[in-house]
């Protein structure tokens, strides 16, 4: 059966996100102390002390862990969880409730600022070019990226960020949405990525193939059937080329 659609998983598939997310989660909270510390001083309200003193990145993170926790449905949705867990904080560090959704929407801006501070491998933007027109291409991603701000976005026919509907990889729902919105059968379809829980299971139950983006991969041969493990996303004009004349 030919191929007729591409679903691309984005972090540590199209780019290396580690340091992007490194990058981000300490600079905007430290863009986050900064200013606040400044506005407190101006309006002589230095007395809350530092922020960052009474409320460390660990103070951030385990208030996120905490409203996952609550709010089950909400655990994939990374941006809501950030926000609120900043007001949290903010209120609890003495701010009004105005003044703390005010600076948490302002630290969300420059997290997503950072976050989109990504360098997809260079072959990326020449790949998608060339597969755009043979296949319908889109993304999956349980990331809280904000892809419509980036240039390859135009790329993709459809973007779905899982969490952002409450069904985050392995979840199949994104991916029938996105294979609703290609108009193509799971059989027609292929998605790459590098999580083997997220990425292929998830796509080789729905009757999709799935390529897998993983540098220590085992040879195809001891993986399950319809799994083709790449090193590196550039292999995979090649391989759509051997698919195609079997
Ligand atoms: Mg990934």
């Amino acid at each position: 059966m030919s191929l007729r659609a591409i679903t691309f998983d984005l972090d540590d598939t199209l780019w290396d996100n580690r340091g992007v997310m490194e990058r981000t989660e300490t600079g905007h909270y430290a863009w986050l102390d900064e200013a606040l510390a400044d506005w407190l001083a101006r309006r002589g309200a230095s007395g809350l002390g530092r922020f960052s003193d009474r409320y460390p990145q660990a103070a951030y993170l385990a208030a996120r862990r905490r409203l996952a926790e609550q709010h089950p449905l909400r655990r994939g949705d990374f941006s809501w969880l950030r926000e609120r867990a900043l007001v949290e904080l903010l209120m609890a560090f003495g701010l009004t409730r105005s003044a703390a959704w005010l600076w948490a929407s302002a630290a969300m801006n420059r997290f997503h600022a950072l976050r989109l501070d990504v360098s997809p491998h260079p072959e990326v933007e020449p790949l998608l070019e060339g597969l755009g027109r043979r296949y319908r291409l889109g993304a999956i991603t349980n990331g809280n990226l904000a892809l419509h701000r980036l240039a390859l976005h135009r790329h993709f026919e459809v973007a779905i960020a899982a969490g952002e509907i409450q069904a985050p990889k392995p979840d199949a729902r994104p991916f029938l949405a996105a294979l609703a919105r290609l108009e193509t059968a799971p059989s027609r379809a292929l998605h790459v990525g590098d999580s083997w829980k997220e990425d292929v299971m998830p796509a080789l139950r729905l009757g999709m193939r799935a390529v897998w983006i993983a540098p220590e991969a085992p040879p195809a041969g001891s993986l399950p059937e319809g799994v083709h493990p790449l090193r590196h996303v550039r292999e995979l004009p090649a391989l759509l080329e051997r698919l195609a004349t079997r």
